[in-house]
């Protein structure tokens, strides 16, 4: 029996780790990958952070810089998780999958393809890459070519010398739409305008108007920051691209036809393949039989805490579970309190 279970093991449920031994509670890190770095791991070739290494710090040791680059690749955030693992000896088990969560005589069983364990608190923090979201068009099966999701994508060679339709207005759309528009034909359509940062501010903007608003809405002030964390960050390769003249989007389409796409005004747009950069849902299916109250497609939390359960946090995710969650800032900013609750509990009990 531990003191807590986490579930996952990418950079939350290391930042929460790192919170817990300090703590001095037991516990252990359950991961499915067989490597450190969580999604960082899975993401495209050309794959890189939106802010600079020292606005991603995960608690006591700030990522390093990485030379020649301001804006980190995945590769470096991989290399920067795994160290960060070793250096706190946190204690990984890997490919384990957890397949359910339960309530047994006031304990929390974890279920796992390598057996039960018992705890006496649950964080999950599987992330969201593991269930990526397709809204639904009508003419979906009708279109021939091919369909893809950010998950599946990996360089633009593939797609050399094609009509490519990618769709969705946030740093994945144009970050692929910049380097494929290098090597094919390609049409970009989002569901609302895009919102581009400045060119001379990076990802940091982000995290700093992010917390100004949340303030401002605290205090039931109104706050006109320019930027919102869905922003578009002018990282290189995307700025290079609004100057080739690319990032000029379309709007939504409304089906799609064996060949391509058409809109209800009678316009049509042949493609050989569509591009889906339209985000993820959290990855929870190890939580469905608890039945949680939900709303907005997602487990209701007070911070990090179930409404239902005490002894259950959910970690990073998005907003919804504390302010840039989903980033490693705004995981380290809400494992601290996370772990500061389930260590206040575990004293009174
Ligand atoms: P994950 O990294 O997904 O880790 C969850 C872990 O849990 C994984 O290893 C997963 O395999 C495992 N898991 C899942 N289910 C189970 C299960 N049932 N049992 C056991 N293990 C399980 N963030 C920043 O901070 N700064 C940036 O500049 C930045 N730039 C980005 C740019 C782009 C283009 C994109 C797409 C993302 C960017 N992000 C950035 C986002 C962010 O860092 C990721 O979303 C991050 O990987 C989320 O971390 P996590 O630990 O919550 O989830």
């Amino acid at each position: 029996m531990s003191d807590v279970v986490v579930i996952g093991g990418g950079q939350a449920g290391l930042a929460a780790g790192y919170f817990l031994r300090r703590a001095g509670l037991d516990f252990v890190i359950l991961d499915d990958q067989k490597q450190p770095g969580g999604a960082w791991q899975h993401g495209w070739q050309s794959l890189r952070m939106f802010s600079p290494a020292q606005y991603s710090p995960l608690p006591g040791w700030p990522m390093p810089t990485q030379a020649g680059e301001t804006f980190p690749t995945a590769d470096h955030v991989v290399d920067y998780l795994q160290r960060y693992e070793e250096r706190y000896e946190l204690p990984v088990h890997r490919s384990v999958s957890v397949t359910s969560v339960r309530r047994e005589n006031e304990r929390w069983i974890v279920d796992t393809n390598a057996g039960s364990r018992k705890a006496a608190a649950v964080i999950s923090a599987t992330g969201t890459w593991q269930s990526p979201y397709l809204p639904y068009v009508p003419g979906q099966e009708s279109f021939t070519g091919r369909q893809l999701h950010t998950v599946d994508y990996d360089s633009p060679e593939l797609f050399a010398g094609q009509r490519v339709v990618v769709v969705g207005g946030g740093n994945s759309a144009a970050q692929i739409l910049a380097e494929v528009s290098t090597v094919a034909e390609t049409l970009w359509v989002t569901r609302r305008p895009p919102r581009f940062m400045p060119d001379d501010v990076d990802g940091r903007v982000l995290f700093d108007v992010a917390t100004a608003r949340e303030a401002a809405c605290r205090s039931g002030r109104d706050h006109d920051g320019v930027t919102g964390l869905g922003d578009i960050v002018m990282v290189p390769p995307v700025r290079e691209a609004r100057d080739r003249g690319v990032l000029d989007p379309s709007p939504m389409f409304d089906r799609l036809t064996s060949t391509g796409v058409s809109w209800h005004d009678g316009r049509e747009q042949q493609c050989d393949a569509i591009i889906w950069c339209t985000g993820f849902r959290p990855h929870l299916s190890h939580l469905s039989g608890l039945r949680l109250t939900r709303d907005h497609g997602h487990p209701v939390t007070d911070g990090t805490r179930s409404i239902d359960h005490s002894g259950l946090h959910l970690l990073g995710y998005g907003d919804w579970t504390g302010l840039a969650s989903a980033t490693i800032i705004g995981a380290t900013r809400t494992a601290k309190p996370t772990v500061a609750e389930i260590s206040a509990r575990m004293t009174r009990a």
